[in-house]
């Protein structure tokens, strides 16, 4: 049985970006952006699961650890579960710039997920906010949906992460 799946990038999707050359590093630092748990709801209700994957290169840098981030997340999907929205899985690369196959825009995440949930890509998104998140999905053989002002060359490109939802679930009725 094939899943259609909603992979999201997490920070400028999910949550406030921190600055540049910085990161979330603890859950004080973390703030969800506006209807995110709303968006994820409606996709949910419409049979997609929702992955996230992402890079957080602060682990190889060592400004966080795997438990920081582990933390961050499960405060996270707890505060969207109250919400009824339902993050099945979260995929990261944890490591530094070309020393693996994980770090977007290689594909190596999706690879992960999709052993555990095997994925029809025919009818799967990728949403992000950044050139490599789409590259990414491309590469992977998925719809992309760019959450930025600049396309960044994906398929369709919104405002926020509501307004993808509303378009992923409008084109696949
Ligand atoms: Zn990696």
């Amino acid at each position: 049985m094939l899943n259609k799946v909603v992979f999201l990038d997490r920070d400028g999707v999910i949550n406030k970006k921190a600055a540049e050359h910085d990161y979330i590093k603890n859950w004080q630092e973390f703030q969800f952006l506006p209807d995110v748990a709303k968006a994820i709801k409606l996709l949910n209700q419409s049979g997609f699961i929702v992955i996230i994957v992402s890079n957080q290169r602060g682990i190889a840098r060592g400004m966080m650890t795997e438990i920081d981030l582990q933390n961050i997340h499960q405060k996270m999907c707890h505060e969207l579960k109250q919400k009824s929205a339902i993050i099945t899985d979260i995929f990261v690369c944890p490591h530094n710039n070309n020393e693996c196959k994980c770090r977007k825009p290689q594909t190596g995440l999706f690879l992960q997920a999709e052993i555990k949930y095997p994925v029809n890509r025919n009818q799967s998104f990728m949403v992000g906010d950044s050139e490599t998140d789409i590259e990414a999905g491309k590469a992977y053989g998925v719809k992309t949906i760019a959450i930025s002002e600049q396309g960044l060359g994906a398929d369709h490109k919104c405002s926020s992460l509501l307004e993808a939802a509303e378009y992923i679930t409008g084109v696949t009725k």
